[in-house]
């Protein structure tokens, strides 16, 4: 059976649709290009701009193959799926199943199901009370990449005023810490040389009853001294619940790479609390120099919104002073628009839509300027970078590779000599800083 996958979305969702498509490939199934498939799955987020619409319009899309082949059908998974719900079925008859982010563990056994001419309609939509854990089905996430994701975590309880997440993913549940282990020790085995550990909000593992009373901290220690693994990194970290145990182990272990994505959303303490995000200004910055003394050569990234309800000028400054005094790699900034069912819906005053454009793009050159000195300040340095892939620069004689360095930073790596480098460590000296990326010459024995 052939099927085809488009995800919209978060790296949870990217995890989720890669395990759903390994799963059905365990089953016999050809993941199939756009014009081939008979089974469509699209996997959706509910966070940017115009949500149900992007889903609409891609079911549209799909509605077309129904002229090749009548018996194509559809499966919706992911935030829009929780939220319309049964709705797909009556707007889209081709849409057999419905999944939310707990039912996916469900959802091979219903495509199979589904997929050998089941007129039934399928919805996985209930939240379930723990983490439920889905069949195994283990494989590097991008082919011989070495590189793998595994949850630890479905969920969350914090309700920030702008997120839906708590409302599509349900409340937070911690996966029990063995099945976190025993899945990072397999992956290792099969030759993972690189795991992100990924939730919604790592740093609050095990305060629920599926972490069987094992903290985040614990967790990433264990996970840390796995023999065999070269690099181990995490997201998503909310501020508030960061323990000191987690930011000291960026000193301890090798293995944790120096970089942590730490959303700060806004810099303005009032901001912070309509927000409800529950730390402020100081706590994030006292946090931050924490991991710098843990990790002095840490990278840190962020996210941050725009115009939210009653954001002054003084409270965006006050974003773009943290800005600086942190010093991001970079940033994900959005401008903030309403999403039905948040409670920042119905806050005033609104910031005018060209006054939070405005403000964006000022954010915008900050961050590329601080980007910019980030990355020069590294020129002449040696590092190492992990290969993932050929680099788009290719330039006729050399091959040119794409990795990582510890900190996650793009190096491309020239090389006149032939073989395979992807899966290895190469490596590097820092030639040229680019835009967003580094250039890097080759000065060791790949291992
Ligand atoms: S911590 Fe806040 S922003 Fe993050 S998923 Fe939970 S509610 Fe959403």
């Amino acid at each position: 059976m052939k099927f085809h996958i488009t995800t919209f979305g978060c790296q949870m969702n990217v995890h989720d649709s890669q395990w759903l498509a390994r799963a059905l490939e365990s089953r016999g199934w050809e993941e199939a290009g756009e014009d081939d498939a008979l089974v469509y799955i699209v996997n959706t987020c509910s966070v940017r701009d115009k949500p149900e619409q992007k889903v609409y319009s891609e079911l549209g899309r799909i509605a077309a193959h129904l002229k090749r082949d009548p018996s194509v059908f559809a499966a919706v998974g992911g935030c829009v799926a929780q939220q319309i719900g049964k709705g797909f079925f009556q707007r889209f008859p081709f849409v057999k199943l419905v999944f939310g982010s707990d039912g996916i563990a469900g959802a091979p056994n219903a495509l199979e199901r589904l997929a050998v001419g089941s007129d039934e309609r399928v919805a996985l939509l209930d939240f379930m009370p723990v983490y439920e854990e889905r069949e195994h089905a283990l494989a590097p996430v991008a082919g011989h990449s070495r590189q793998a994701f595994v949850n630890i975590m479905q969920g969350c309880d914090n309700f920030c005023s702008y997120c839906i997440v708590p409302y599509t993913r349900g409340r937070q549940k911690s996966r029990h810490p063995d099945a976190v282990l025993d899945e990072c020790r397999a992956l290792v085995e099969s030759g993972v040389r690189e795991i992100t550990l990924l939730g919604q909000n790592v740093n609050s593992f095990g305060m629920d009853k599926g972490g069987a009373g094992v903290s985040f901290a614990d967790l990433l220690r264990q996970v840390a001294v796995i023999d065999g693994l070269d690099r181990l990194r995490f997201t998503t970290s909310h501020p508030k619940d960061i323990a000191p145990e987690v930011i000291a182990a960026f000193g301890e272990f090798d293995t944790i790479c120096p970089s942590l994505h730490l959303p700060l959303q806004s810099g303005s303490d009032s901001v912070l609390k309509s927000m409800r995000r529950r730390y402020t200004r100081d706590h994030y910055l006292a946090i931050v120099d924490a991991l710098k003394q843990a990790r002095p050569d840490i990278a840190l990234t962020t996210d941050l919104i725009v115009g939210f309800p009653g954001e002054t000028e003084a409270d965006f400054q006050d974003t773009l002073d943290v800005m600086e005094s942190v010093g991001y790699e970079s940033s994900f900034s959005f401008k903030y628009s309403d999403r039905p069912g948040v409670a920042a819906v119905n806050m005033e005053p609104k910031v005018d839509s060209e006054i939070a454009a405005e403000r964006l793009m000022r954010l915008q050159t900050l961050q590329n300027n601080i980007t910019r000195k980030c990355l020069k300040i590294l020129e002449g340095s040696s590092t190492h970078a992990f290969i993932e892939g050929l680099s788009r620069m290719q330039d006729g004689g050399t091959t040119s590779w794409k990795g990582r360095d510890p900190a996650g930073r793009i190096v491309n790596v020239a090389t006149d000599e032939g073989g395979d480098l992807v899966g290895m460590m190469v490596p590097v000296r820092i030639t040229e800083a680019k835009k967003h990326s580094l250039v890097g010459e080759r000065n060791g024995e790949p291992w």
